[in-house]
C-alpha cells in the first residue's frame, strides 16, 4: 500500500498527515508555524520517517506555481517575512525521490470539496475562506485553476456600501477590496472588538452579507461555478448564510435565471462538508494526482 503525505501549511499552524491511497488518514501531526529554521526540520523528519511515496501541499501564498518557473513551489510575497521567497516544496522533497504537487490552501480545499464534499458531482466549484484573510480556490473538472498565477479573488474590488463606516477597508494593498472590507479584522475594526462577540442581529452582519453577496455575484458572473462553498471563521456565524443568499439574488437582479440561484440557492451557497479537513484532504488529493501522473 502506497503512502501519501499531505501538508496544509497555514500562517498559524502546519497540519501534516499520512494517507493511504484510498484516502484513509493514518497519522497526523500539528505544529505551530514559526520560522523555517524551527518548523521545517520536524516536518521533513515526519515525511521522511513515514517513507511516503508522494507528497501534496496546500499552502498559504502567494505561491510560484508556473510549471516552467525555477521557483516552482516557493512561497513568494507573503507578509510573513521569514517565509518570503522560501522554497517550501523543494525543501520538503529534498532527498526524497517522489512525485509531489503544491497549490494554494484554498485551491486544495476546492479540489477536496469537489471530489468528496459539498460540491461532489459538480464539474466546477469555488471555495472561499473568510477568516483573518479571504482566499478563494477554484476547481474545474477535477483540477485547481491556474493562469498567470493562481486566483486571488480574495482581493477583488468591491463597491463600498454608502453606510459603511470603513468604506476603504483595511487591506494594505487596495482600497475597497473584498478582504479589506469583509475579512474578520474588518468586522472587528468596525465593531471595535472581536466579530465573534457580536450578536447575530448586529447591523454589521447585514453589511458583511452585502459584501459577501457582491463577491458571490462576481464569482457567478465570471466563473459560473456549480457550487459556492463558504468556510472560515467568519462563516461559523451560520446566520450569515441566508442573508448572503438573499442579497446575492437581489444583486443579481434576475439576470441569471438558473435553478441554482433561484429556488435552489439554499443548496448553491453552502458551508464546506469536509470542515475542518478540506485543505488537508485536498493536499492529499494533490499528492495522489502527482502519484497517478508519475506511473
Ligand atoms: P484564520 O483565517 O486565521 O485561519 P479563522 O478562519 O478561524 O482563522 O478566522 C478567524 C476570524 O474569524 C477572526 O477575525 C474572528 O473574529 C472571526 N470569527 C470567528 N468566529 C466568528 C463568528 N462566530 N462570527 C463572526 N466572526 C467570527
Ligand atoms: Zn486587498
Amino acid at each position: 500500500m502506497k503512502k501519501i503525505g499531505a501538508l496544509e501549511a497555514g500562517g498559524t499552524k502546519m497540519v501534516l498527515a499520512i494517507y493511504d491511497e484510498a484516502g484513509q488518514e493514518l497519522e497526523r501531526l500539528t505544529l505551530p508555524t514559526e520560522t523555517p529554521d524551527i518548523t521545517m526540520p520536524p516536518m521533513q523528519a515526519f515525511f521522511r520517517d513515514h517513507g511516503i511515496d508522494a507528497l501534496g501541499v496546500g499552502s498559504f501564498g502567494p505561491l510560484a506555481l508556473g510549471e516552467a518557473d525555477p521557483n516552482y513551489g516557493a512561497i513568494t510575497t507573503t507578509p510573513k517575512l521569514a517565509w518570503r521567497n522560501y522554497p517550501l516544496l523543494q525543501r520538503l522533497t529534498e532527498g526524497l525521490d517522489i512525485p509531489s504537487a503544491i497549490d494554494t490552501d484554498v485551491n486544495a480545499a476546492a479540489l477536496a470539496e469537489a471530489e468528496a464534499g459539498a460540491a461532489r458531482g459538480c464539474r466546477s466549484a469555488v471555495y472561499v475562506t473568510i477568516g483573518t484573510g479571504i482566499g478563494a480556490g477554484i476547481c474545474i473538472d477535477g483540477r485547481p485553476v491556474h493562469g498567470m498565477l493562481h486566483p486571488e479573488a480574495g482581493h477583488m474590488l468591491l463597491r463600498p456600501h454608502p453606510d459603511d463606516p470603513l468604506p476603504r477597508g483595511v487591506c494594505p494593498y487596495h482600497d475597497g477590496c473584498l478582504e479589506g472590507l469583509a475579512a474578520g479584522p474588518a468586522l472587528g475594526a468596525r465593531a471595535h472588538g472581536n466579530a465573534k462577540d457580536l450578536p447575530d442581529d448586529h447591523p454589521l452582519f447585514a453589511l458583511e452579507a452585502h459584501y459577501l453577496a457582491q463577491m458571490c455575484v462576481n464569482l457567478i458572473l465570471t466563473v459560473s461555478p456549480e457550487k459556492i462553498i463558504l468556510g472560515g471563521g467568519v462563516m461559523q456565524r451560520a446566520s450569515l448564510f441566508p442573508m448572503i443568499r438573499r442579497e446575492t439574488q437581489r444583486l443579481l437582479g434576475g439576470y441569471v435565471q438558473t435553478e441554482q440561484v433561484l429556488s435552489g440557492i439554499d443548496g448553491y451557497i453552502v458551508p464546506p462538508a469536509l470542515f475542518p479537513v478540506s485543505g488537508l484532504y485536498g493536499s492529499y488529493l494533490l499528492g495522489r494526482q502527482a502519484l497517478a501522473q508519475n506511473v
